[in-house]
């Protein structure tokens, strides 16, 4: 079983005796690095036994203390593109539901996605997330890949990751083939009274075949996966637990983490069935649940995208979170078009800023902005990736990548924040503990302003 709904219950039940000293205890254990049980992820999640009082803080600080040891100071940075908002299914929190009449329907020509990654390529992008409604006459997997395949052909984006429908294993492998590297599906919420609620028709009402997916996908050789819950459509505590269980599930059974875990949160989204938020989870608890995804499964990418607002944001920086959207347009076509259509947007977002303010907020505020695409390229994948991360020794290839990268960046098409970039990259080498990394760095630096391209470790 993939999720068992009743041990969840049940784990959550019993941690409400839980009491500070415990939430003490599996902070320190959190600093080993090697991620939390369940029963543990559980006592965090009562969180009753230590609201306002500084156990909180120190919950976020750890979190915030064991990305640095994965990670370092380094922050991906990416961009949704969004192929098609032609969908079957009726999500009733989603503007891109088959119900709703109002929106302007649209599937990008393979020209039209070509056009829209160069845009993103022209503003300093490396690495894009396909966005796909499900529609087996549009956005099916022949088009997908026609996509991927244009896009790496005609541009310089290096890494494509894909947030798609559920497939069948030979599909799969065929994006996998074609370069793909993480492959994304959110359960939005693996409670499945509430799922089939939010799911009345179509071919996402069956919750036993999304919760398969990642199984499929793996049978179909992707060793690097997403998963995430829509929080606010059920008990956060509940769909928190059931993501970190299903990351366990994971390892257990296949022998690897997942690679991304993201936190989208329900946003108000033009044609949509809710009228307000099932279950709102406020800001101070959001923060919460990126500290505790980062504590249980210390090595997986947190992602924060731009439905969060830009002073939240800035906040789990320092709570966990490891890669973040900025610029992004949630309608096909966004890009090229350069406003937000609102009628055909999957849901408004809440940071507008572009790409080139959010890295020069990123590193103003200390941290590293990376444009990295390396582990893909180089097979630092599933479980490589994983160990690597675990030992510590990935931030080392984070840093010198993100230092690279941060380059490039400011070389060929940053505005405002060429300065801060710059300071940014003195502060990271002057950090570097291995000398010869350092070197090595600096030569590639040279390289890079002669106008040598794509250098990384
Ligand atoms: N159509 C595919 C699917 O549903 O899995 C993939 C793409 S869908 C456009 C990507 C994700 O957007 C969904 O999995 C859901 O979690 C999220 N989403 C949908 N409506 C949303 C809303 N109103 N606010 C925030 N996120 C939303
Ligand atoms: Fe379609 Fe995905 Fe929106 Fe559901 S969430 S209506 S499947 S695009």
């Amino acid at each position: 079983m993939i999720i068992d709904k009743e041990k969840i219950q049940t784990l959550l039940l019993n941690a409400e005796s839980s009491s500070g000293a415990d939430v003490s205890s599996i902070l320190k254990k959190a600093l080993d690095l090697k991620g939390l049980s369940l029963e543990d992820v559980a006592v965090l999640l009562n969180i009753g036994a230590y609201r306002h009082t500084p156990l909180q803080n120190k919950i976020l600080e750890t979190a915030g203390q064991v990305k640095e040891e994965v990670f370092g100071k380094r922050i991906v940075l990416f961009a949704p593109l969004y192929l098609s908002n032609e969908c079957v299914n009726n999500c009733l929190y989603c503007g891109f539901r088959v119900e709703n009449k109002k929106a302007v329907r649209k599937t990008l020509t393979v020209e039209n996605v070509v056009t829209e990654a160069k845009a993103l390529e022209a503003k300093g992008y490396k690495r894009l997330l396909l966005v796909a409604a499900e529609n087996p006459a549009r956005s099916n997997v022949d088009y997908i890949l026609d996509a991927i395949n244009a896009i790496y052909k005609e541009t310089g984006i290096r890494i494509l990751h894909l947030n798609a429908a559920p497939m069948p294993v030979k599909d799969l492998r065929r994006l996998k083939d074609a370069g793909i590297g993480v492959f994304q599906v959110f359960q939005e919420t693996y409670h499945p009274g509430t799922y089939e609620k939010m799911h009345p028709s179509g071919n996402k009402r069956d919750y036993e075949h999304r919760l398969s997916v990642m199984d499929s996908a793996i049978e179909a050789g992707f060793d690097d996966l997403g998963i995430g819950a829509l929080l606010g459509l059920y008990d956060w505590r509940f769909d928190v637990l059931a993501t970190i269980s299903h990351a366990h599930y994971l390892k257990d059974r296949y022998g690897i983490w997942p690679h991304t875990i993201s936190v989208p949160r329900l946003r108000p989204a033009s044609g949509s069935q809710l009228t307000e938020t099932p279950y709102p989870v406020p800001d101070e608890e959001f923060k919460l649940i990126v500290a505790i995804y980062r504590l249980a499964v210390p090595t997986a990418g947190v992602v924060v995208s731009t439905r969060e607002s830009a002073e939240l944001r800035r906040d789990v920086l320092a709570t966990g979170a490891s890669q973040i959207s900025a610029g992004s347009k949630t309608e096909p076509g966004g890009y090229k078009e350069n406003e937000e259509h609102y009628e055909a947007a999957q849901f408004g977002i809440d940071d507008h800023r572009s790409l080139d303010e959010v890295i020069e907020d990123v590193a103003r505020l200390g941290y590293m902005p990376s444009l990295c695409t390396s582990c893909y390229r180089v097979g630092r994948t599933g479980k490589n990736f994983h160990e690597m991360a675990f030992s510590g020794d990935l931030k080392d290839y984070c840093s010198a990548n993100a230092v690279l990268t941060l380059k490039e960046y400011i070389l060929d098409s940053a505005n405002g924040s060429k300065y801060t970039c710059e300071e940014a990259i003195k502060k990271e080498l002057g950090g570097m503990r291995d000398e010869n990394l350092r070197y090595g760095v600096e030569e590639r630096l040279i390289r890079i302003e002669a106008g040598e391209r794509d250098i990384f470790y």
